[in-house]
C-alpha cells in the first residue's frame, strides 16, 4: 500500500504519481513509466523539460546572490530581464515602461488590481476602483484575483469573501450568449462592456480584464476580428485601463510576443505567468506602458505593495535563460505560421 501523503494536495482522492524527471515532452515517473506531456502541464512548460542551460543559469545566479530585499537592492538578472520583456512589448511598454515581477500569475493580477486603483489615485479620480471582467475567465487563485476571475464554479465556495465589481459577457462565438452569429452580431460581446458602464456608474470603473484568448475556463476561444479592438476603444472613451492577462497567451505562446499584438492592440498593462520562466522557476510580471509609469513618477513615487519574493534573483535569471533558448532556436517565429483566427491556441505550439 501506498504511503499516505504528507502533501495537502489538489485531491485527497487521487494517488498522485511522483515525477522524478523530465525530458522535452516527455514526464518519467520514479518507476520509469513514462508520460508524454503535451501541454506542457498548464500551458507553462514552453520550451519542454530538462533543457540543461536553464538549470545551470540558476545555479550560478544562486552561486553569486540568491537573493536581496527589493527594498534595498536590484539585482542584475532582474534588470536584463525588465528590459527584454519591454521590448518584446507592444510599442507603448518600450520608452518609459516598467516591470513587476512577481511569483506567478495570481499575485501578477493581484498586482495589477492594486496598480491600477493607486493609478487612478495619483491621477485625482479616488472613485475609481473597480475592475471589470468577463464571465467564464480566469485571472488565478487568490482573493483579487478570484473577484476578476468569472469562472462561477470556482467562484461559488468564497462568494462571500468576494467583491462583485461585475462581469460582461465572455466572448465566445461557439456558444454565443446573445444567440448570434459573427458579424450579423456586429460585436454585441464587446458592447456589453459599454451597456455595462452605461448601467453600473462608470466612474467608479478603474479598469478591465481580459485574457486576449480565453485558456483554462473556455479552452482556447479566440476573438473574432475586431472584438480586442472594440474594447480598448470603450475602453479608452471612459477612462479606464485595459489589462491583457497574457499569463497563458504570453511569451510567443500565439505565435507574437503577445497575443494583442495579432489585432495591434496596446493595453496599459500586461500579466505574465507559465512560460516566462517555462516552469524552471516561479515567475509572473506585470508589464507596465510607459503612461501609467509617469503617473507614478510624477504622483507619489511609491506603490504601496510588495512580495518578499518580488523580483527573485533566481526566478529572473530563469527567465533570462528561457529567452536566451527562445532567441537561439528562433522559437516564436516557428510558432507563428499559422493563423491565430483559424486555429486554436493550443494547437498552434503543440501541433
Ligand atoms: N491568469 C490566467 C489567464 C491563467 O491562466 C492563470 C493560471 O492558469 C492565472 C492567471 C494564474 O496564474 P498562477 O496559477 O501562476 O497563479
Amino acid at each position: 500500500m501506498a504511503t499516505k501523503s504528507g502533501l495537502f494536495s489538489r485531491n485527497f482522492k487521487k494517488t498522485y504519481p511522483i515525477a522524478a524527471c523530465g525530458e522535452g515532452c516527455w514526464i518519467i515517473d520514479q518507476s520509469g513509466r513514462r508520460y508524454l506531456d503535451a501541454s506542457g502541464q498548464a500551458a507553462v512548460v514552453s520550451i519542454g523539460h530538462g533543457v540543461p542551460e536553464i538549470g545551470r543559469a540558476m545555479a550560478e545566479q544562486s552561486s553569486r546572490i540568491a537573493f536581496a530585499h527589493t527594498s534595498q537592492f536590484h539585482t542584475a538578472p532582474a534588470e536584463k530581464l525588465a528590459a527584454r520583456l519591454l521590448a518584446f512589448a507592444p510599442a507603448n511598454f518600450r520608452d518609459g515602461g516598467r516591470v513587476y515581477f512577481t511569483s506567478g500569475g495570481s499575485e501578477a493580477t493581484e498586482t495589477a488590481i492594486k496598480l491600477v486603483r493607486q493609478f487612478h489615485l495619483e491621477t485625482g479620480q479616488k472613485n475609481r476602483y473597480r475592475v471589470i471582467s468577463r464571465s467564464q475567465s480566469y485571472h488565478g487563485s487568490t482573493l483579487g484575483a478570484m473577484t476578476v476571475s468569472g469562472n462561477v464554479a470556482r467562484r461559488a465556495p468564497y462568494a462571500p469573501m468576494i467583491a462583485e465589481w461585475g462581469h460582461i459577457a465572455p466572448c465566445f462565438c461557439y456558444h454565443c450568449p446573445f444567440e448570434k452569429t459573427f458579424p450579423q452580431c456586429q460585436l454585441a460581446c464587446a458592447d456589453d462592456l459599454e451597456v455595462h458602464l452605461r448601467e453600473h456608474e462608470s466612474d467608479q470603473a478603474a479598469a478591465f480584464i481580459f485574457e486576449p484568448v480565453v485558456g483554462a475556463t473556455l479552452g482556447a476561444a479566440v476573438p473574432p476580428e475586431g472584438y480586442v479592438a472594440r474594447i480598448a476603444e470603450i475602453c479608452r472613451k471612459h477612462g479606464i485601463l485595459l489589462i491583457a492577462d497574457e499569463v497563458m497567451t504570453g511569451m510567443g505562446r500565439t505565435g507574437k510576443p503577445f497575443a494583442v499584438q495579432h489585432w495591434g492592440i496596446e493595453p496599459d498593462i500586461i500579466l505574465v505567468g507559465k512560460g516566462v520562466a517555462s516552469g524552471y522557476a516561479p515567475l509572473g510580471a506585470v508589464l507596465v506602458s510607459a503612461r501609467v509609469v509617469e503617473a507614478f513618477e510624477r504622483g507619489s513615487g511609491a506603490f504601496m505593495h510588495g512580495f518578499t519574493y518580488q523580483s527573485h534573483p533566481v526566478s529572473t535569471a530563469a527567465g533570462n535563460a528561457v529567452f536566451d533558448y527562445l532567441d537561439a532556436t528562433k522559437f516564436v517565429n516557428r510558432v507563428i505560421s499559422r493563423d491565430i483566427n483559424k486555429v486554436a491556441v493550443d494547437q498552434v505550439i503543440y501541433c
